[in-house]
């Protein structure tokens, strides 16, 4: 044990009484009121080193989030909608010793610990042990059963100043935004973020573009949001109008559409700014607010950050701008492993000491990224050729009639691998066989011929969790 002066230093604006006010769903608590009623849990807290949280979009979770933080216990985020089997798993792998926070509908004999957000207690410094993570944060589980990530606080702090410096996030901004509250990026960014920089923080409670012009409108300078809360924006003309008086627009978490970027730019004379990052490296790579904006590319590393591309043999790929390899990374914002999977923490990081991303990428001679994908569902290995879902789909999103969809490799006798279109059409569709082709054509006169779907299905909608990304697994 030591005197944990990481706590502290993490929520530094929050600690030493500088942060703006923080506003959930409509509950606003000063920074003061905030971290009284967090070091009032401080008490109830002593000698549990790990607690789940229920993470509803509410100020319960916030102060929660923040008092065991102080307390200096290990946070688990357990997604509030979570279903029987995935509670199941989420906390047998974790085994909290209690819920703090709203309670679940089901706390599975777990003790359950309220909060009372008018409690007023003073901040002492909790005695934490050297190695207990700030977090156990699940991933979205898109690739096989959610794994938890164990986050240590310096990697927090570094990844949060990474973002501080490329965005020039400061106590002069109020985010806003309305991102589920277990995941890097509403709960580490979107929360952790205001009260590391000072900013304020308005959760929007659901992420409508009714809401985010309500934001605007009230003051809010930067906003976050997931590619389908800016599409939802970007199809409310007069929403988004409200946007134009904000400083920052940030888009992240699953790549976000070129036409949608180009809306918003008409809309709001804002070009979007991305950012790339996992549970396991936060966010490593974002668009600096002063950096080059482009469509379809998501930044250079943050400081601290190094990036590299590598083959399936481990050799050196150029970063040239073009040719694509698997990304890997290094730096202080990674994680020190994953819970209760010693094999699978083993074999995520190369022999000499990179983290494999298990995304393919490019990088261009003067360090910006574009995501081509994931390698396993993304990187579609068709009759002798590597190719990449997104560019397809970036293609089909340029075709009036496509308003959705997503491209997968299915098994192919012939070709190893065929490519599939899912696509969620506009308006009805009369002919589905004429506009199949028609798409197919499209494809392959913009993009070649080897790239063309060989077949086209029109679905109502795309199957995505809660952060919009697209449940391939479940298409495929
Ligand atoms: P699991 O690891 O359980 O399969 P997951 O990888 O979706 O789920 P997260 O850690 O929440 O879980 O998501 C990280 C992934 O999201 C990245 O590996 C990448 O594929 C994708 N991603 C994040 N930001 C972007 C972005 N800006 N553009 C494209 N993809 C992104
Ligand atoms: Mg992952």
């Amino acid at each position: 044990m030591r005197e944990d002066a990481g706590v502290a230093e993490l929520l530094t604006a929050l600690v030493d009484g500088t942060g703006r006010p923080v506003s959930v769903d409509g509950t606003t608590l000063t920074a003061p009121e905030l971290l009284g009623a967090a070091a009032a849990l401080g008490a109830p807290l002593a000698g549990r080193a790990r607690v789940a949280v229920h993470a509803t979009p509410t100020m319960d979770t916030v102060v929660a989030v923040v008092g065991a933080l102080l307390a200096g216990a290990t946070v688990v985020p357990v997604p509030p909608d979570s279903g029987a089997a995935e509670l199941r798993h989420l906390l047998g792998d974790s085994a909290p010793e209690c819920w703090l926070g709203a309670a679940p509908p089901d706390p599975h004999g777990i003790e359950h610990l309220p909060v009372d957000l008018a409690a007023r207690a003073s901040y002492t410094p909790a005695g934490v042990a050297e190695d207990a993570p700030a977090f156990v944060l699940y991933t979205s589980g898109t690739t096989g059963l959610p794994k938890g990530v164990l986050l240590p606080r310096s990697a927090l702090a570094a990844g949060l100043d990474g973002l501080a410096d490329a965005w020039t996030w400061t106590a002069e901004d109020v985010l806003a935004h309305g991102l589920p509250l277990f995941h890097v990026h509403g709960l580490v960014l979107g929360v952790l973020g205001p009260l590391r920089t000072g900013s304020g923080l308005v959760h929007t409670g659901r992420p409508t573009p009714e809401r985010y012009a309500d934001a605007a409108r009230a003051g809010a300078t930067l906003f976050f949001g997931v590619p389908t809360v800016w599409s939802r924006l970007v199809e409310a003309p007069e929403h988004a109008a409200a946007l134009r008086e904000a400083r920052l627009l940030v888009s992240g978490s699953a790549a976000l559409p070129v036409p949608v970027f180009e809306r918003l730019r008409q809309l709001t004379g804002h070009d979007p700014v991305e950012r790339y990052g996992m549970s396991e490296t936060l966010i490593t790579v974002a668009t600096r607010a002063d950096g080059v904006r482009q469509a379809g590319w998501v930044g250079v590393p943050i400081t601290g950050v190094e990036t590299r591309l590598r083959d399936e043999d481990g050799a050196p790929v150029p970063h040239d701008g073009e040719s694509v390899g698997s990304l890997e990374v290094r730096g202080p914002t990674l994680f020190d492993g994953y819970l209760n999977r010693a094999e699978a923490t083993a074999e995520v990081w190369t022999e000499d000491g990179w983290f494999r991303t298990g995304d393919v990428a490019c990088i261009a001679p003067d360090g910006r990224h574009r995501i081509v994908g994931r390698a396993s569902v993304d990187l579609i290995k068709s009759g002798g050729y590597r190719i990449g879902a997104g560019e397809i789909e970036s293609t089909l999103l340029g075709h009036p009639a496509v308003a959705e969809c997503a491209v997968v490799g299915a098994p192919d006798e012939d070709l190893g691998q065929r490519i599939v279109a899912y696509v969620v059409p506009r308006s009805d569709v009369a002919d589905e066989d004429a506009l199949g082709a028609e798409l197919t054509a499209w494809v392959g006169a913009e993009l070649s011929a080897h790239k063309r779907p060989r077949e086209v299905r029109f679905v109502a909608s795309l199957p995505r969790n809660e952060m919009g990304k697209v449940q391939k697994k479940r298409l495929a």
